[in-house]
């Protein structure tokens, strides 16, 4: 990689970055595609957001991704705010417009490539999400989008499913216990919890093998590890199941495409999916 007095810089922000997988992403765009761009980890405190952005401006950074805990209170930073982040309340990418930054949300554009890529057709489908957290957000408002006929959102804190969700007429909300209220058919299922993430991978939000004669299609968010019990539990009752490597890749791909204003090719995603999952 060569640096040099026009190098554009993009970062990530968040605390803690350190594990952060996006500048090993970026770069590798970067590199591959003969940008001279340079992607950076910037470890940044809840108390130090709105300073740190307003300086990543004056220094004239390029754009940043926004990861934990400031996907929600950033969108207080943001001069400007696409839509999809509007409705989702979550930014996950800044791009640097005149005055300031344009926030964006590419999980939800990351999650419906990944569901064009493995195939998976959710127009005029029902859909049962497990989880309404931050990543669960992106994921509805994605299945809305592209036309998933009725959403069942199953969520441990009741309460907080009914706040953000509860008056979407083509959302019915649950509580884990109460799976089996959901009729009878063959279901796409989206785990957006936490529950399954490593080093707690023998966990499983739900575990009563009935539900799981429900579902023909199962995604988990999840992707380390790479099968979850969750996704082992859906082959054995026949299904598909697919991990969330490829929603992560996605989500920054899509970031890339708008920090530089450019299209990945094909064949570069894949050879940024070999390096993921070698
Ligand atoms: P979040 O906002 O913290 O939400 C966590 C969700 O998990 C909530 O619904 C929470 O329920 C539920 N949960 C946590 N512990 C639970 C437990 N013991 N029992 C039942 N439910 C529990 O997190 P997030 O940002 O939505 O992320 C969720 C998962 O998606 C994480 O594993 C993350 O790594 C993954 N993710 C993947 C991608 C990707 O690109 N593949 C992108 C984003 C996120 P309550 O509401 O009751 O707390």
């Amino acid at each position: 990689m060569k640096i040099d007095g026009n190098t554009g810089v993009l970062g990530i922000i968040g605390d803690p970055v350190a594990h952060s997988g996006s500048p090993s992403l970026h770069n590798f765009l970067a590199e591959k595609l003969g940008d001279n761009l340079v992607y950076v980890p910037f470890p940044v405190k809840p108390q130090g957001l709105s300073a740190a952005i307003q300086g990543a401006y004056r220094l004239g950074i390029r754009g940043m991704n926004v990861t934990v805990p400031h996907k929600q209170t950033v969108l207080e930073e943001v001069t400007e705010l696409d839509d999809a982040a509007l409705t989702i309340g979550a930014v996950n990418t800044l791009v640097r417009i005149r005055g300031g930054y344009k926030g964006y949300n590419t999980d939800y554009s990351g999650f419906m490539r990944q569901l064009d890529h493995d195939s998976v057709i959710v127009y005029d489908k029902p859909v049962i999400v497990l989880g309404a957290g931050g990543a669960a957000h992106a994921v509805i408002y994605a299945l809305e989008k592209i036309g998933a006929s009725e959403i069942y959102l199953l969520n441990r804190s009741r309460d907080k499913a009914e706040k953000d969700f509860g008056k979407r007429k083509n959302i019915r909300i649950l509580d884990f216990e109460d799976w089996e209220k959901i009729p009878k058919a063959k279901y796409i299922c989206i785990q957006c919890t936490s529950v399954g993430l490593a080093p707690r991978e023998k966990e499983c939000v739900i575990r009563d093998e009935g539900f799981f004669e429900l579902i023909q299609t199962g995604v988990d968010l999840i992707y380390d590890p790479r099968e979850t019990v969750f996704m082992k539990k859906v082959r054995e009752h026949g299904g598909q199941a697919y991990n969330g490597l490829r929603m992560l890749m996605y989500q920054a791909v899509s970031a890339y495409e708008l920090f530089a204003d450019r299209e990945v090719p094909e064949e570069v995603l894949e050879e940024l999916y070999e390096q993921l999952d070698p």
